[in-house]
């Protein structure tokens, strides 16, 4: 089959579309899906570069998410049939380990991600458990189906900012959101949970392109962090309250003025650290003004279950910033180091 492949950590040099192996069913819960679109993730530039403690087979596929038509299944797979529609959650857990019992799938001792530690997405066929896949909901009418794109778009981004905003920060109706850097689809997916919460929110981006966008997704305020003071900015919008919660995933850039805007009693939840990762923290701060600081990463497969509902309820339909063919996947890439793009980038198989 073709697949967009990895070669050996490095570069975006290292990449290129190769005849490789087809997967086939090993376990009696898989699913074989022949598929139809992935979509590039940040996930993915870091499993180019190499994290720490990560080691894969080379030549290895990339991508996280995708969407396809079920071609093959396993003997004990029951309500997933071939020729279904499908999409799904890109992190596989043992289903064993007590997190795993306790549904808290993206703590497990085992977690896997699709593309990351396993084979992924930019490919034309993917092998994965069962659990993981759900048919492609239909929205209510009149809006359009969900295309190819959309659906393969959808589930990292969303999954992620679900359970940061949700189930860890639990944002309210009427509280105030900060979300940083507006132009990477967990922000953009993360500004409009906040909004459909309830909540008022404050994006940021160096891109008055990007902000004009993000007002269109129903931000409240946004703010070009490269030409305001964002601590005074935010101070004085929430006459020197701060924000209730703090929406983070670029890390060093952006950590001491993240806590210069939290409220007393203020949540900072986070799931990356593009710009690094080491951060200070004055613990005193920490306890006097009683704040959470709060990690996470993924989601379970019942917070899954819960942003598909949504997605068939007509909410959250993905942006597609733009579709590359698989031959071009390279360049699809190379366009998203440069971060231009708004919304997913996808790339149809
Ligand atoms: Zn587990």
């Amino acid at each position: 089959m073709r697949a967009l492949v990895l070669r050996a950590h490095g570069d975006l040099s290292q990449l290129e579309v190769a005849d490789v192996p087809a997967p086939t069913i090993k376990h009696a819960r898989d699913v074989r899906i022949r598929l139809k679109a992935g979509a590039l993730n940040h996930l993915d530039l870091w499993t180019v570069r190499g994290l720490p403690g990560l080691s894969l087979d080379f030549p290895h596929i990339l991508g996280g998410d995708g969407a396809g038509i079920v071609d093959e299944v396993g003997d004990d797979v029951s309500g997933i049939r071939p020729g279904d529609r499908v999409m799904f959650n890109p992190g596989v857990s043992c289903c064993r380990c007590e997190y795993c019992h306790a549904g808290e799938h993206s703590l497990c001792v085992e977690y896997r991600l699709l593309g990351e530690h396993l084979p992924g997405t930019l490919a034309e066929y993917i092998v994965l458990p069962h659990v993981n896949v759900v048919r492609i909901p239909t929205p209510p009418a009149p809006d359009p189906e969900i295309t190819w794109a959309e659906a393969a778009a959808y589930s990292l981004a969303t999954l992620t900012a679900w359970r940061m905003l949700v189930t860890r920060a639990r944002v309210r109706a009427g509280e105030t959101v900060l979300v940083w850097g507006i132009g990477g689809g967990v922000s953009s997916t993360a500004l409009r949970i906040a909004k459909l919460l309830g909540a008022r929110v404050i994006a940021t981006s160096s891109s008055d392109e990007k902000l004009a966008k993000a007002r269109d997704l129903g931000a409240d305020i946004t703010l070009n962090h490269n030409q305001v003071d964002v601590a005074r900015e935010v101070r004085a919008l929430t006459h020197k309250r701060g924000v209730d919660v703090v929406v983070e995933n670029v890390g060093e850039a952006t950590w001491e003025t993240s806590l210069r805007v939290l409220a007393r009693n203020g949540r900072l939840v986070t799931c990356g650290a593009t710009t690094g990762s080491h951060v200070k923290i004055d613990i005193r701060r920490l306890f006097w003004y009683q704040w959470d600081i709060m990690g996470s990463t993924m989601g379970s497969h019942e917070e899954y279950r819960e942003i598909i509902r949504l997605l068939a309820q007509g909410h959250l339909r993905p942006l597609v910033d733009s579709v590359y063919p698989l031959e071009n996947a390279v360049a699809a890439f190379r366009r998203f180091e440069g971060a231009t793009h708004m919304g997913k980038m996808v790339v149809e198989i």
